[in-house]
């Protein structure tokens, strides 16, 4: 099954390309000449592609592919201008700095932005509950005899904060490292 994303890419490593194509792509996302950024995952890789309006002309675009590899790196580039065929042109880089982007990418600052766009989703923020403050009604469930557990051996068992984290992600290995950690504490508390 294919995967495809247009917002709130996941930011890609260069390794690829720097010095004076870098800074020109920059330029060139700046001044918003980048557009249709798809990202689309199969079982075999992952492929960024969008179009790039060169700075003179703008009547016309490139199209830019780049791979990346399971680490985010960029591996293979291919834009279709004259110096795109090397694969290291400043096309190339203005469509990297597109999906590094804070606008576009879905890490740390627009991670704040997803939780303005959702309303239903703030209303899940996590609540600090004790003991104590636990109304009568939860009395008897497993969720206090958790919270026992955690005041009683101070720690923190992740609970909420670790399901809204995988409700947001979008990355596959995130999502099975909290499924661990969810699934690693719950063990913790039944072995007890
Ligand atoms: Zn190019």
């Amino acid at each position: 099954m294919e995967k495809i994303i247009k917002y709130g890419f996941q930011p890609v490593v260069n390794n690829v390309i720097h010095g004076q194509n870098d800074e020109k792509g920059k330029k060139l996302f700046k001044s918003k000449h980048v557009y249709g950024v798809v990202e689309k995952t199969n079982k075999i890789k992952t492929v960024i592609t969008g179009k790039v309006v060169p700075q003179t002309g703008v009547s016309n675009f490139y199209d830019v592919t780049i791979s990346v590899d399971s680490n985010r790196h960029v591996s293979n580039t291919v834009c279709t201008c004259k110096a795109g065929l090397e694969g290291k042109c400043k096309h190339i880089c203005a469509l990297i700095h597109y999906v590094n982007s804070p606008e576009t990418s879905s890490s740390k600052t627009s991670l704040s932005q997803q939780w303005v766009l959702s309303a239903e989703m703030t209303k899940l923020k996590p609540i600090k509950l004790t003991v104590a403050s636990m109304p009568e009604s939860l009395k008897n469930t497993p969720l206090r005899k958790i919270l026992e557990l955690e005041e009683k051996e101070n720690i923190v068992i992740t609970r909420a904060e670790s399901m809204l984290q995988m409700i947001q992600s979008k990355a596959k290995e995130v999502l099975q490292e909290k499924a661990r950690k969810v699934v690693s504490d719950l063990f913790l508390f039944y072995i007890h």
